[in-house]
Order: structure tokens, then sequence, then C-alpha cells
């Protein structure tokens, strides 16, 4: 373990105050976030939440932790509203598409994958789906009613959050008082199958014509949204495990729900430390389709939309969304992230400098003081921003350094680099946007450089000069110094 590991705080959205963080379990970190709903491509605004705990996760990694990092894929039972009633959103798309809903829950799936691979987003350790775990839904089902804390209904199971509250407080997440929540729902109709408006459903009766059901001892049916994380949470993580992470819009009813089929099924609460990523705002406006004030991250890679001046590299946009703490919002504008973009230039300039940096002397500044200083701002509730400000004033000391007006010892400029490369590569999970491009590149360019040595040894100027304009007009610049010519 990192000896900065004891420092780290959290701040835990269940107590509405940061604390020291204690794991379950010495050494081992369980972390849940929830994933998307694939039936459509991923929304920006959920990519932040997603690149937010990707950090999280790296951090957690950096500091010593074993992590495991399970975050879903809902492709079942997550209806249209969000609530109990109406089509499942999968099942919608494909009526409407005319395709199997597996064939949307496939094409959305590698869509997301692909998003958050460009993000440089580390996949997650398991990433379970609601279908797959239908047997599970069923059990935990199983055990919430041998506990008394639901009842079935026509075919269909709910949760009693009445009969719940009475044992444990419902609403402690999300501050809400149940008085509060009863008297803002709608009287039942007299043909609903709930007893009480609060009650959330476990498992759905389905009718002839719904197309994802499944048998269970309630007939043939499919589980309610909120269920899918509970029981892959306590399969994978255990009925008490560690961080539960997502988007602040998820806190309720989704994860008051979690908390109470925990309870109810495990006896315990099932999270220690709850954590919400906050949203994302376009021109400083809510990012909405219907209002046209919406962009795709493809959209904005590539420059093809309306909204923004310019196209914008993956790394960039996370460099970005990094300059923000993730529970304060963030809006992003063609300004921001013109300026984010020369902040991250002069960051990847910085360490291609720093791996030529040559020691001398004595070090001009406290080395142990500055990297001390990006432990100290990630252990604050994991925040990046102050993480990034404090890499900057390091990017000033490298620069200085390079022109030979300040001095670092051999010492010194090992723990640079080496914690520099972790907090900037393994942390915030930044690369330079053309080292993959220059891996390829690198054995083509040391052949055409030599080509052009040879060219150049012969007095054949002529060829020489066509290969530096070649490279030129290609969009590389080739420098001739006293160790050999070197390329950018
Ligand atoms: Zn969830």
């Amino acid at each position: 373990m990192n000896a900065h590991a004891e420092q780290l705080t959290i701040y835990n959205s269940l107590k509405g105050e940061k604390e020291k963080f204690v794991p379950v379990n010495e050494g081992f970190v369980g972390l849940y976030v929830c994933g998307p709903t694939v039936y459509s491509n991923v929304h920006l605004g959920n990519c932040r939440s997603f690149i937010s705990f990707d950090m999280v996760y790296r951090y957690l990694t950096h500091l010593g932790y074993k992590v495991r990092y399970v975050r879903n894929i809902t492709d079942v039972g997550h209806l249209v509203g969000d609530a109990d009633e109406g089509e499942d959103k999968i099942a919608r798309k494909a009526r409407l598409e005319q395709l199997e809903p597996m064939e949307i829950v496939q094409q959305y799936t590698l869509d997301f994958h692909s998003v958050m691979d460009q993000f440089n987003s580390i996949p997650p350790s398991i990433e379970p789906t609601a279908t797959g775990h239908i047997i599970e839904q069923i059990e935990m089902i199983k055990a919430i009613l041998d506990n008394g804390f639901a009842y079935e209904s026509n075919g269909s199971v709910y949760f009693d959050v009445e009969k719940y509250n009475e044992a444990h407080p419902y609403g402690e997440l999300s501050g809400r008082k149940i008085e509060d929540l009863i008297s803002n729902t709608r009287e039942l109709d007299g043909q609903d199958e709930k007893r009480a408006p609060l009650d959330f459903a476990l498992w759905k009766n389905a009718s002839k014509e719904h197309i994802m059901k499944w048998p269970s001892p309630w007939g043939i049916g499919f589980p309610g949204w909120h269920l899918e994380c509970s029981a892959m949470s306590t399969k994978y993580l255990g009925e008490q495990f560690d961080i539960h992470g997502g988007g602040m819009d998820l806190k309720f009813p989704h994860h008051e729900c979690e908390i109470a089929q925990g309870t109810a099924s495990n006896g315990v609460s099932p999270v220690r430390y709850w954590m919400h990523g906050n949203m994302l705002t376009l021109n400083g406006k809510k990012m909405a389709k219907s209002t046209g004030n919406s962009i795709l991250p493809g959209e904005l890679f590539s420059g093809d939309n309306d909204i923004m001046e310019k196209a914008f590299d993956p790394m960039v946009v996370r460099f970005f969304m990094m300059q923000a703490h993730y529970r304060s919002t963030l809006d992003f504008t063609s300004e921001a992230l013109v300026a984010a973009e020369k902040g991250y230039e002069r960051l990847m300039e910085a360490m291609k400098a720093l791996n030529n940096l040559k020691s001398s002397g004595e070090s001009s500044q406290n080395v142990k003081e500055i990297i001390d200083g990006f432990y100290a701002s990630m252990n604050d509730d994991f925040n990046a921003p102050i993480l990034v400000a404090n890499l900057f004033e390091a990017v000033k000391y490298i620069n200085s350094v390079n022109d030979g007006k300040l001095h670092i010892t051999a010492n010194d400029l090992e723990l640079l680099k080496s914690e520099m490369a972790a907090f900037v590569y393994d942390v915030l999970g930044l690369k330079s946007s053309d080292a993959g491009n220059n891996d390829k590149l690198s054995p083509v360019m040391d052949l055409v450089l030599d080509l052009r040595q040879e060219a150049r040894t012969n007095k054949d100027w002529g060829t020489s000069d066509k290969i530096r304009d070649g490279l030129a007009a290609a969009g590389i610049v080739v420098k001739d110094g006293k160790e050999g010519s070197s390329w950018s």
C-alpha cells in the first residue's frame, strides 16, 4: 500500500459530509457503479459520470488497493419514464426499429464500449447484465418476501415501503421524509396492483405482447429496474461493500430503493460510501435532445455538429472534465474546450521535456513537497482540479529546468518523472493524443531519417530536402541537432 492511502477522505452522500475512507476488508475495495441502459447512444452527461468513477478507480488502484470494479449493463426492466408503468426502453426501441431487443442491446453496448475506450476509460473488472442475473434477482425477491417487506399482487411483487420504514428509515440518502413523499404521490386509482403509491415493483407480471419476460414463482414477468443493481452488487461484492457510485439523478428513487432492497433482504445497509457525480450542461443549459441543445461524444470528436466551433480530441475533453470537481456542475462551451486544449498541450509538452531533462546542481524546489501536494489534492475527495493546478506548478519548474534557469538533482528528477507519469497517465487517465500513432510511426521514421542522413553524408542535398519537405507536408517536423535528427 502507498503510505498516502491512510489520508484518503470521501464525501459520503449518505452522511452529507467527508469521511476518512476505511474499507470493509483491508487492502481491498469493492466499487459498484450504475452502468448505462443500452437503448441509445451514450449521452455526454453519462460519460462524465463514468469518467469520474474511472478516475476514482484509477486513484484507488494507484494507492495500492486491489479494486473489484463492477459496472452493470441495464438490458431489461428500465421502463420509459423510469417508473413501474409503461413499456421497457429497450423493447420499445426494438419494436420501433423492428429488431430483436438483444440486437438493440448489442448495438448500444458496442457504442458505449467504443466511446469509453476513446476516453481512455479502463473497463470494469466485471460488467454484468440484468438479463444474465434473473435467477439472482428472483432469489432476492424471495428473501425480501420472506422477511415481510414485500407482497405479491396479481403476478407482480411490490416492495412495501411503509412496512420497511417502520423498521428502517426510508429516504435517508435523498434526505426525503416518507410523509412528504406520500403527500406528493398521486392517489391509487383502484385498478392499481400496489397497496400504496410509494411501493415499487420488484417483479412485474408481463402481458402477452411483452417481449422480454421470464418464468418466476409468481408467473411470467420481468424484474423491476432497481433490483438488478442490488442483486449484482450483492453477488459480486457482498452484502455490504465499500463504494457505490452513480449520477446525481440516480439518488432518488434508484439508489434509495437499492438501500431498501439490500437492507430488506440481507439485514444490513449495502453500501458504506455513496458517491454521486454532478451533471453537465451545454452552453449554460441542460442538455436535451428535444430542444436541440445536445451533442453526442462522437459528434464532439469529429466536429460534425452545429454547437462547437471545431472538433476536440477525446483526451482534451477528458482533461476538461478533470478540471472540475466531480461533485460540481460542468458547462461545455467552445471557449472552455479551446482553453482546455491549450492547457492539455502545455502539459503534454512538459511531459516530453521531463523525459529529456538533465539533472544538475542542487534542486531549486522541494520536489517531495510538490508530490505531497498531488496526493493531498486527490485524498481530499478526489479533487482532480486541485491536482491539475498542482501539476501545472510542476510544469513551470520543469520548463525552467529545461531552459537552464533552475536545477534539479538526479534523485529528485527520477522521483518527479515517476510521480508525474503516475498522476498524469495512471490517475487522470490522460495520454498524449498522438501516442498511438507515434508507436506505429517510430520504426518507419527511423528508416526515413536514416535514408536522409545517408543522402546528407553523400552531399545529395536534393534527396535530403525532398525527404524533409515531404515529411513537412505530412505534418512531421524534422529538427537537425548535434546528436542527429529528431522529429515531432
Ligand atoms: Zn443502479
